[in-house]
């Protein structure tokens, strides 16, 4: 089962992803949780990227998918992935439908989180994440219970370098620009959803949207 979930910087999708991962027994593959994890050992593709990154513009395409295939191949993916953050425009849909292809697989869901503008500022200006396990928090929302540190591991909390204004606005216009026309390219299998609820209700419907009972 693939299911691609959708959605703008700050509507969920990592969080609605993660409880997934339970709910459907597939690995939620995140590119961005991919790309900062390169990043941070330095490795020749997390250099490349990080420059993209700390502008909250796109990683260029062949670098991402290059990561991608590789990682749609391990084991765990055999059954199916939850894809967060992948495609983010045309071209990469159509390259994700070409690997899909290599691998019997298809494109059976994809849902879009669909959450104000305003909220999706608030949610990442506001949002700490832990370096150990990406578990994320919000200063407001969902403080941890000890300062800066994670409730769920123990480990640090930080604040993505790309979680900043002035960045969060070029990322919503990319978003705008380049992901939002995904929308139409996948409108026959579609399905969209409100994220202003709490993260369980919110999973519910998504669950429901795909023809899944409640988690
Ligand atoms: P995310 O964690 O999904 O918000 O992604 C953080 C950043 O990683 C994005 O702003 C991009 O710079 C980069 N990134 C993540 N996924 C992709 C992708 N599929 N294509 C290009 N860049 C990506």
């Amino acid at each position: 089962m693939v299911l691609i979930l959708l959605g703008a910087p700050g509507s969920g999708k990592g969080t609605q992803a993660k409880m997934l991962v339970s709910a459907l027994q597939v690995p939620h593959i995140s590119t961005g949780d991919m790309l900062r994890e390169a990043v941070s050992n330095q490795t020749a593709l997390g250099v490349e990227a990080q420059t993209f990154m700390k502008k909250g513009e796109l990683v260029p395409d062949s670098l991402v998918l290059k990561m991608l295939k590789e990682r749609v191949q391990r084991a765990d993916a055999a059954k199916g992935f939850i894809l967060d953050g992948y495609p983010r425009n045309t071209a990469q849909a159509e390259a994700l439908a070409q690997v899909l292809e290599s691998v019997g697989k298809q494109v059976d869901h994809v849902v879009a989180i669909d959450v104000r503008e305003q909220s999706l500022i608030d949610r990442l200006t506001g949002r700490r994440s832990c370096k150990n396990c990406g578990e994320a928090f919000h200063v407001a929302s969902k403080p941890p219970k000890k300062a800066d540190i994670c409730d769920k591991c123990g480990g640090e909390l930080y604040q993505r370098n790309d979680d900043v204004e002035d960045v969060i606005r070029n990322r919503l216009q990319v978003y705008r620009n380049q992901t939002a026309p995904l929308l139409a390219h996948y409108k026959d299998v579609l399905k969209t959803i409100s994220g202003e609820s709490e993260p369980r209700e919110v999973l519910n419907r998504l669950l429901s949207s795909i023809g899944k009972g409640r988690a």
